[in-house]
């Protein structure tokens, strides 16, 4: 099969959906790999590295698409990029489809075979493709936090771990999934007292279990949340309700209760937010001031560590990319269900349930 991988287009999207060490292993497999020059630089690849494994190096993206029978890529693919998909190629790549109805229409018309990372199951029901961003956005949390903290930037002026004589910053961390954990772990590490909050109580057990005495764990009830928010130096909202919006854990009444330039970042974001105050930003400008508290709501963080995130997103779509080439993409599916269920469209057809509930679409 010819793999192929273009250049990301959206903008501030630096990562790249096909490493050179990803590229070797699928030549490696008897497969052919090209990819779009300049593909890998915003992710510290260059041409010469893909050359080098013995990938071929392509000019334009054009190529790229004519060519491969599947597109391996990072983001949903922009219109320009759709228009260039064909029957019968497979793409392979985040999708997001169900507040998209303009990209879903267009990878209908497309004829080609859409698989999304993002609806990608493993035996447990977890989402594979989903964990290595969201570990990297959690553990991203209390770095861009502390930097948030700081007077110049409109922050507290407190110090995550305090010097000797000198308390630590009160950090809470609101869902202790995937993002939660990591960040709890992280501004731990910094030396900041931590409480996670969780509605799971079986959650809150195995965290309690694996992390003892590392952070202390909370029942989200709206009293306690309320009660530590406003204890709080930073608060990290990391909830996650699957398939729904964020739901608001913090009102804008609530921000008067807190104290001045205290830091709230809301990794949720993506999802509407858990703050009724958040807004989506950019890495270009990442916080803004309301009511004196400082908010930090980027909604695409692992943009920040591009190389990080290209290679742990690599990581993780590699075994799933060599199925998919070695089998062909529908015996790699009836082989797993999970792969499965990243199918999203096909021939012409939606093949999501969840993303035809959404866009009220025949499935
Ligand atoms: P997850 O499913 O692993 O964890 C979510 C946790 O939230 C669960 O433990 C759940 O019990 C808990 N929860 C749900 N409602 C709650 C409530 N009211 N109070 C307390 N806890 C509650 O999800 P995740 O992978 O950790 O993702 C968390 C969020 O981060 C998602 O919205 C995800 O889309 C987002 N995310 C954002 C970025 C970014 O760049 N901004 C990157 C990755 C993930």
């Amino acid at each position: 099969m010819l793999i192929g991988c273009p250049k990301e287009i959206k903008p501030q999207e630096y990562r790249v959906g096909l490493t050179p060490h990803a590229a070797a292993e699928a030549i490696a497999h008897g497969h052919d790999v090209i990819v779009e020059m300049g593909a890998g630089e915003g992710s510290g690849f260059t041409d010469d590295a893909y050359r080098a494994i013995g990938a071929g190096v392509v000019d334009t993206a054009d190529e790229v698409f004519a060519r491969a029978d599947m597109v391996v890529k990072v983001k949903e693919p922009q219109a320009v990029e759709r228009a260039k998909l064909r029957e019968g190629q497979v793409l392979f790549t985040y999708l997001h489809l169900a507040p998209d109805p303009d990209q879903t229409r267009d990878l209908i018309d497309s004829g080609a075979t859409a698989i999304a990372y993002e609806t990608v199951t493993d035996r447990d029901g977890r989402l594979p493709l989903l964990a290595p961003m969201s570990e990297v956005a959690g553990k991203l949390a209390p770095q861009v936090g502390a930097w948030t903290l700081q007077k110049a930037n409109g922050g507290r002026g407190v110090l995550m771990g305090g010097v000797p004589g000198v308390g630590p910053a009160k950090v809470v961390v609101i869902g202790g999934g995937v993002v939660g954990t990591q960040a709890a772990r992280v501004a731990s590490g910094m030396g900041a007292d931590v409480t996670v909050l969780d509605m799971s109580l079986p959650r809150l057990r195995q965290l309690d279990d694996m992390f003892r005495g590392e952070f202390k764990t909370s029942y989200s009830s709206k009293a306690r949340t309320a009660e530590l928010v406003a204890e709080a130096d930073m608060v990290i909202g990391a909830v996650l309700i699957p398939g729904a919006a964020a739901p608001k854990l913090i009102s804008r009444a609530e921000l008067s209760e807190m104290k001045p330039g205290a830091a709230l970042v809301d990794v949720a974001i993506d999802q509407g937010g858990c703050f009724e105050t958040s807004k989506a930003t950019t890495h270009q400008d990442p916080i803004y001031e309301v009511d004196g508290i400082m908010h930090y709501c980027v909604a695409n963080m692992p943009g920040a560590v591009a190389r990080t995130s290209t290679l742990a997103l690599g990581n993780a779509t590699l075994p799933y990319m060599l199925r998919l080439a070695d089998l062909g993409w529908r015996a790699a599916m009836e082989a797993d269900e999970g792969l499965l269920a990243g199918l999203n469209v096909h021939a012409g057809k939606l093949t999501n349930y969840a993303v035809g509930r959404a866009l009220e679409i025949d499935v």
